[in-house]
């Protein structure tokens, strides 16, 4: 249970994602909340938002893995596997509890 897949060992270290989706600022679009792509630092919104533009992102480029933007609620999510990590996956790893 405790494993993880192979994309999120891919994750790489990303800049600061943007203020808002970058596909919406061009075009003029909303969101709801914001995602950022772990491959290459992309910010596009959620599923919730009209464009969907992550999961836009995800089938164009096959960048498996996003994270939540909110800082109070940073989970990750991987596409391929459907599989969501949230903090404390990370935060049991050498921290016996
Ligand atoms: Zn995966
Ligand atoms: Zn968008
Ligand atoms: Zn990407």
């Amino acid at each position: 249970m405790a494993s993880r897949c192979a994309h999120y060992e891919s994750v790489v270290r990303v800049g600061p994602p943007l203020d808002g989706c970058a596909d919406c600022l061009e075009i003029g679009g909303t969101w709801v909340h914001l995602r950022q792509c772990l491959a290459c630092g992309r910010t596009g919104c959620c599923n919730q938002s009209p464009n969907r533009h992550a999961t836009a992102h995800f089938r164009e480029t096959g960048h498996p893995m996003i994270r939540s933007v909110a800082p109070d609620d940073p989970w990750l999510w991987c596409y391929e596997d459907d599989r969501l990590y949230l903090p404390d996956d990370a935060a049991q790893e050498g921290e016996p509890s």
